[in-house]
């Protein structure tokens, strides 16, 4: 199989350098990977429900997954949580100081607060010794949606320069508290102005970032809009945690988020199907093939490339850089390609099945990450 990245620089991406900094066992910056998190939507007092969530998300390839915590019972609830997680957990807190405060001591490994927003000195003082404390990390996150009135009456509108300044702000208090273990993200709905705000706050700080379009949309629209801005982040090496934004299922945000950073080679993770449109020449159902040989694979962790083409016309081309290549013949007998080169014939009657089994025994069946 030929290295698809030899001699080819324009494939490499020269990442940002940011400082390191821990949430739990997950390292965010620096030389770490993209860490890809969600958040969950169940009520965090159903305890049942978002354990359940958490861990299938954790399946996924999630490895941090953020927590709503919006009154006492939540706080309580995330106490009964924790223990049950298989990944830190980030309390998503609004403004409150004491369910900051009850969420570090449940054992949250981040608080999402904005400390600016928490009200008197000795409050904010109260909330950044807690972490300390508990070893928990913050992430200031600034919102288009959520400007400080002062700077949207000094901007008129949610700018980069608006959404940059209110993360200064914060960034500022944590540090004349000597609190450094914190990630920023700066996001909005609008692609341009999120983009921009990432690619200003990228060159005042080496903190980790945090990346996402906020409020994407629905799985379809959301998927596109998440990787047109993030794709433009992430190729020019800004981004060091990501969230997708969508209004569906977490899982489909763990999914999507792997899929832009495979597609970027920024992390390798699970099967990658290379398969064509389909097209008059195929020799079987591509489309079909495609759809449930995915579905078979989801739980596989390992990386693995197999390209699905319905035809010699360019499947030659990408059978030599896959590990498995499939290429459809004529008879119902299609060509398998192992790492490569051409291995055997396969038949059309159970061509998903042979996909699936030679996909498990080229990885490590239901590997653990
Ligand atoms: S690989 Fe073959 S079947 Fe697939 S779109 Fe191209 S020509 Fe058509």
């Amino acid at each position: 199989m030929t290295d698809i990245n030899a001699n080819r620089p324009y494939r490499i991406i020269n990442r940002r350098k940011s400082r390191q900094i821990q949430v739990g066992d997950v390292k965010i910056g620096g030389d770490a990977d993209i860490s890809v998190q969600s958040m969950t939507n169940t009520k965090t007092t159903d305890i049942q429900g978002t354990i359940r969530q958490v861990n299938e998300c954790y399946e996924l390839g999630a490895q941090l997954m953020r927590i709503s915590v919006p009154d006492q019972e939540s706080a309580q609830a995330l106490a009964q949580i924790i223990p049950n997680c298989p990944i830190p957990i980030i309390a998503d807190i609004h403004f409150h100081y004491r369910r900051a405060i009850e969420s570090a001591k449940a054992g949250a490994k981040c608080l999402r607060i904005n400390p600016g927003n928490i009200g008197s000195k000795e409050k904010i003082r109260e909330v950044i010794t807690c972490a300390k404390d508990h070893g928990c990390a913050i992430r200031i996150g600034v919102n288009a949606g959520s400007l400080e009135n002062d700077l949207l009456q000094k901007y008129r509108t949610p700018t980069p320069e608006a959404l940059v300044e209110s993360a200064q702000r914060h960034i500022k208090i944590l540090e004349d508290h000597d609190f450094f273990n914190f990630k920023i993200s700066v996001k909005a709905s609008d692609i341009f102005l999120a983009v921009a705000s990432y690619q200003q706050l990228a060159k005042i700080c080496d903190y980790p970032l945090h990346i996402g379009i906020t409020e994407a949309g629905s799985q379809f629209a959301g998927t596109i809009k998440s990787a047109i801005g993030m794709g433009n982040l992430l190729l020019n090496g800004i981004g060091d945690t990501m969230r997708i934004s969508l209004s569906a299922d977490p899982k489909e945000e763990i999914k999507v988020a792997y899929q832009i950073l495979k597609s970027l080679g920024l992390r390798e993770y699970g099967v990658t199907i290379i398969s064509c449109p389909s097209c008059a020449r195929q020799g079987f159902d591509v489309i079909k093939t495609v759809e449930e040989v995915e579905k078979r694979v989801n739980h596989i962790k390992e990386p693995i490339t197999v390209s699905i083409l319905g035809c010699v016309v360019n499947g030659l081309g990408e059978a030599q850089h896959t590990k498995i290549g499939i290429t459809g013949g004529g008879n119902n007998r299609h060509n398998v390609y192992l790492n490569g080169l051409p291995d055997h014939k396969a038949s059309g009657d159970n061509l998903v099945e042979h996909i699936v089994d030679l996909i498990e025994k080229n990885t490590i069946k239901k590997n653990n990450k």
